[in-house]
């Protein structure tokens, strides 16, 4: 018989994200549940300026909302040829109003005279664990390149304009299998998952 997993909160509404994280953790058996679905309050404003003073403002909001052990995870698509934008605006990019299409639509669009060679990126993923005694930080990084048109159908958000290189294919393309094993996210929540198994 599996073992039952142990459940552990985390603060997001993004439904991708949240599959994503399951999927990585599985084999950990550990998995994540929305604080949303079981609890009622506002969502917390990410007005941090690192990508791990946003995960920590959620973790910690999760944690006195739930008094139980709650992670925070902020993320965010970094391009050089953009100075690191749209980075931990990603979500915002361009406006609250516009969807994923029309983001990567943009990206596109302000890169369109940059070659190939000088459209590195990178996806950057941190995660905040607060319990009751203390706190902690992950983070997963995975650099790549943007695409020249999106491509696939795959995940979510930039996937589609998101070429990784030893495959020369876009997450969208890759598929979740092989996303959830090298991503960024992938990363960050595989050292977490080691430090709940070994210290908690
Ligand atoms: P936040 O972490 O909720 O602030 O949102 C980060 C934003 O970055 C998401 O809404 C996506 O637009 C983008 N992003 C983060 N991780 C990924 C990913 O794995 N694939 C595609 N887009 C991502």
């Amino acid at each position: 018989m599996k073992p039952a997993s142990r459940l552990i909160y985390i603060l997001s509404k993004n439904s991708g994200k949240i599959k994503e994280i399951n999927a990585i953790l599985s084999s950990y058996s550990i998995s994540v549940r929305s604080l949303f679905q079981d609890f009622s309050f506002e969502e917390v404003a990410e007005t941090g300026s690192s990508y791990a003073e946003n995960a920590l403002l959620k973790a910690h909001h999760g944690f006195k909302i739930s008094e139980n052990i709650c992670i925070g995870e902020d993320s965010g698509l970094e391009v050089d040829a953009l100075d690191g934008a749209p980075g931990l605006f990603s979500a915002r990019f361009g406006g609250e109003t516009l969807d994923s299409k029309e983001k990567n639509k943009q990206i596109l669009e302000l890169l369109k005279k940059v070659p190939q060679d000088q459209r590195s990126a990178c996806f950057v993923c941190v995660v905040a664990l607060v319990w009751e005694k203390s706190e902690k930080i992950f983070e997963g990084r995975c650099p790549g390149l943007i695409s020249q048109e999106s491509r696939g159908s795959s995940g979510f958000g930039y996937d589609p304009i998101f070429i990784l290189p030893p495959y020369q294919k876009t997450f969208a393309e890759l598929g979740e299998n092989i996303k959830n094993r090298l991503s960024h996210r992938a990363i960050a929540f595989r050292k977490l998952a080691e430090f709940l198994l070994s210290n908690m």
